[in-house]
């Protein structure tokens, strides 16, 4: 009997997973799948996740129209931080005659390294990396990786599948878009029904914003949400900034939500913005998270000392896949592996390019750009 386990936290289950499991059925010829949504994925602790029954009910219902395959709830039920080697170990025992496999996304191998007791894990199941067509997942080099440390070899298997990723659906589901192309129905349905994903706030502002604006936003918010875990920054939080950052872009100073509001000194045009979305998150929406209000205050500026959250936004804005510069594509590699770094970068290029325009230059962005220029290693 081939049995393959496939584990994840399913936050939420989206289509994708489901054509893994279709895909390595057919290329394993397996008698069963087992999916196994993780308690808290030791890799992911610091994101909020929903809750865990809802996570198994999701998976439950999207994987109910796939014959051979089962939802198991041992990893809820055992509690406590879930580690591939011990449920595995677990299955091994329960099916002692049974060949098993695990199974990952192409993207999770590089991970496999530092998880716990790698070694285990490949004495008792056989390692199935599943590459989404179209990507390009580099296998002949990892193999060779792979085979260098555990002196065994992966097997791995294509699958046709949307660009999805559950950080992705959770942005789509709070921002109210459409999610009939990357998941289930039913999960729709549930995630509907049980308001999931929802964040205060965040379509209170988008209520505000031209389609062509929302979409921008939307750029903003998935490119953040991105980023969010590696910089540790709770996801939520990320969202909601992304989502108000421009509430004021094309807001007359006349509007009602900015009565009261004013500012000390001259700020150019294109800044305004940022203060005027402040006021208007804070006044009229309610929202009462300094670092959030900051966010959106600095977006454009920019200012000396910002929190990691202020960065990401401002960076973000800057960066999201619907802009194109000259020199973009090195700075989204900055911003892969350091927000300071790609600060100074992206200042640089706005000081050059505002100068360049004959433009006026904030004092604060000026600033901005010799702080971070003076932190550099
Ligand atoms: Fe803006
Ligand atoms: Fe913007």
């Amino acid at each position: 009997m081939k049995i393959a386990i496939f584990g994840g936290s399913f936050d939420p289950v989206h289509a994708e997973h489901v054509n893994m499991v279709k895909a390595a059925q057919a290329a394993l010829g397996t008698d069963k799948v087992i999916v196994i949504p993780a308690f808290i994925p030791p890799h992911k602790q610091d994101r909020a996740l929903a809750a865990p029954q809802d996570r198994l009910n999701m998976a439950k219902l999207a994987f109910a129209g796939v014959k051979n395959c089962e939802v198991s709830a041992y990893e809820l039920n055992a509690g406590g931080t879930s580690y591939t080697y011990l449920t595995l170990g677990y299955f091994k025992e329960k099916y002692p005659d049974a060949r098993l496999y695990f199974l990952v996304g192409a993207d999770m191998l590089k991970d496999f390294y530092t998880w716990k007791q790698p070694e285990t894990i490949l004495s008792l199941a056989e390692l199935v990396a599943c590459n989404r067509e179209g990507e390009k997942v580099n296998f002949s080099a990892e193999q060779m990786r792979f085979f260098a440390k555990f002196r065994k070899k992966f097997l791995s298997i294509e699958y046709t599948g949307r660009d999805i990723s559950s950080t992705k659906a959770r942005v789509l589901a709070a921002f109210g878009e459409d999610l009939k192309p990357y998941l289930p129905f039913d999960v729709i349905d549930y995630i509907e029904a049980n308001e999931l994903y929802r964040i205060r706030g965040v379509k209170e502002a988008l209520a505000y914003l031209k389609p062509s604006r929302r979409k921008h936003t939307l750029g903003v918010a998935l490119t953040a949400a991105k980023y969010a875990a590696k910089y540790k920054l709770p996801e939520r939080k990320v969202i909601l900034a992304a989502a108000l950052h421009d509430v004021a872009k094309n807001m007359p100073l006349t509007a009602p939500e900015l009565a009261g509001f004013a500012l000390q000194e001259e700020v150019p045009a294109p800044v305004l913005h940022q203060y005027a979305g402040a006021y208007v998150a804070e006044h009229s929406l309610g929202i009462d998270d300094e670092d959030v209000l900051n966010a959106v205050r600095y977006h454009t500026s920019g200012r000396p000392n910002m929190s990691d959250l202020e960065k990401l936004i401002f960076l973000s804005d800057m960066l999201e896949p619907g802009r194109d510069f000259k020199g973009i594509e090195k700075l989204r590699r900055a911003l892969e592996n350091d927000l300071n770094e790609c600060m100074y970068l992206s200042l640089k290029h706005e000081l050059k390019y505002l100068k360049r325009g004959g433009g006026t230059i904030y004092p604060l962005t000026f600033k901005a750009y010799e702080y971070y220029k003076g932190i550099r290693k």
